[in-house]
C-alpha cells in the first residue's frame, strides 16, 4: 500500500448543537481516489470543508503528511495550498482573463516567477482542451469551460491532493463529460482526490474506494464493485435505487 497522505481520526463538526460529523476516521493513502456519496444533507460538504480548514472541528484531528490542518493557525495559508479544492461553483473572478485568474495565487500567494507559472498554466489549459481560451472572460464562457479553468487555477498551485465537491452539479448534462474527462485524467497521473459526486456511473469508473455518508457517520467504506453491487447496509441499498431508478427512467425517455 502506498504511503499514508490524509488522515482523519475521529473528527467530530457541529454546527451550535447539531453534529453534522459525527465520530469520522479514514486514510487517504497517495494516488488514492476517494469518492464520497450520501444524501443531500448528511456531511459531505462539510467534510471536505474542514479538511480544507474552512470551518472549525469541535473534535478529532486531520493531518496531510503528517503535519496537523488547524483553522485559523498562522501557516494556514501554505497548509491550504498543499490541498486544491473546486466547489460547484467555479467562483473565478470576473475581472480577470482566464490565465491572470490561474496565475493569481501562484504568484501573489507562492511567489512564484510570472513566466515559469504562464508556461504551466498554458501547458495545462491545453491538456484539458482550453489553450485557446487564455485571453477570454469568465463570462466568455461556458459553465463546463469554467469548471475546467477552475480545475486547471488549482492544479497550478500544485497541490498534493485534490477535493471535488459536485463540481458537475451545476453543468448542463453536455458538459458534464468534459469535466468527468479532466477527472479521470487527474486519476490517471496518479493525483490523490477525494470527490463528492452524484455520477454513479462515474463514481463506479474512477473509484478506489467509495464512502457512503449518513448523518455524519460513514456507514460504508468498500472498494467501489462492492458498494455498487453488494451494499452491506439496507441505507445504501435504497440511495442506489434511486439513481438505478433515474436510469431506468432516462432510458425509457431515449
Ligand atoms: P451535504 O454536502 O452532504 O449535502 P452539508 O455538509 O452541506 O451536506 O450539510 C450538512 C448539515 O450541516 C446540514 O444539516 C446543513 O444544514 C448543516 N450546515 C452546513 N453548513 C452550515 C452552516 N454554515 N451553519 C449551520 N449549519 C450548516
Ligand atoms: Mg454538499
Amino acid at each position: 500500500m502506498a504511503e499514508e497522505l490524509l488522515k482523519i481520526e475521529h473528527l467530530t463538526k457541529r454546527f451550535d448543537d447539531n453534529t453534522v460529523l459525527d465520530d469520522i476516521s479514514f486514510t487517504v493513502h497517495k494516488g488514492e481516489v476517494i469518492v464520497v456519496v450520501g444524501p443531500s444533507g448528511c456531511g459531505k460538504s462539510t467534510m471536505l470543508r474542514c479538511i480544507n480548514a474552512l470551518e472549525p472541528i469541535q473534535g478529532g484531528k486531520i493531518t496531510i503528511n503528517g503535519d496537523e490542518i488547524v483553522y485559523g493557525s498562522k501557516n494556514l495559508s501554505s497548509l491550504r495550498q498543499r490541498i486544491g479544492m473546486v466547489f460547484q461553483s467555479y467562483d473565478l473572478f470576473p475581472h480577470l482573463n482566464v490565465l491572470d485568474n490561474i496565475l493569481l495565487a501562484p504568484t501573489k500567494a507562492q511567489k512564484r516567477k510570472k513566466d515559469e507559472v504562464t508556461k504551466e498554466a498554458m501547458e495545462l489549459l491545453k491538456r484539458v482542451g482550453l489553450e485557446d481560451k487564455a485571453k477570454s472572460y469568465p463570462r466568455q464562457l461556458s459553465g463546463g469551460q469554467k469548471q475546467r479553468v477552475a480545475i486547471v487555477r488549482a492544479l497550478c498551485m500544485h497541490p498534493e491532493m485534490m477535493l471535488f465537491d459536485e463540481v458537475t452539479a451545476a453543468l448542463d448534462p453536455e458538459m458534464v463529460r468534459e469535466v468527468l474527462d479532466v477527472m479521470l485524467g487527474l486519476a490517471k497521473r496518479g493525483m490523490t482526490m477525494i470527490i463528492v459526486t452524484h455520477e454513479m456511473q462515474f463514481a463506479k469508473a474512477i473509484a478506489d474506494r467509495v464512502l457512503f455518508l449518513e448523518n455524519g457517520k460513514i456507514i460504508e467504506d468498500a472498494d467501489p464493485d462492492t458498494f455498487f453491487e453488494n451494499p452491506k447496509t439496507e441505507r445504501a441499498k435504497q440511495f442506489l435505487n434511486i439513481f438505478s431508478f433515474e436510469r431506468s427512467k432516462e432510458n425509457e425517455e431515449i
